[in-house]
């Protein structure tokens, strides 16, 4: 859990009393409808998720964090704080089907004839005459 910047204590009291103990998560990165709010009731569990993220910003105000449920956390963990890695694993599924190879039928190879006709005795030497 804490493998990384965190926000403050105050700054998770601040937001969870601002979320009023509904997942405050909204729109697609959380798996929902564009502009959708998650509306799920934190009781039983609450996140603490930098709405911007954390790799890209060093933002632990109230303003970058949102107090969203297991489910939404989980949802954006899995789909976008870890691009790298889901980068590598799209890449690697299109290299696997670039790498099918598909075998082309090719006609038999004609054994080639020979058409060199042989050559007339060369003269090498003219003897010259008087
Ligand atoms: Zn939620």
């Amino acid at each position: 859990m804490a493998n990384r910047r965190e926000f403050t204590a105050a700054t998770r009291k601040a937001a969870l009393k601002r979320s009023n103990m509904r997942c405050e998560a909204v729109g697609e990165w959380y798996g929902l409808g564009p502009g959708q709010r998650c509306h799920a009731g934190l009781a039983h569990g609450v996140e603490y998720d930098h709405i911007i993220l954390d790799a890209n910003s060093k933002d632990n105000s109230l303003e970058n964090c949102a107090a969203v449920c297991v489910k939404c956390h989980r949802y954006k963990t899995a789909h976008h704080d870890t691009p790298t890695a889901a980068k590598t694993v799209a890449q690697s599924l299109m290299g696997m089907k670039t790498r099918v190879k598909v075998k082309i039928p090719q006609p038999p190879k004609q054994p080639r004839q020979q058409t060199k006709m042989p050559l007339p005795p060369r003269t090498l030497f003219q003897e010259k005459l008087p």
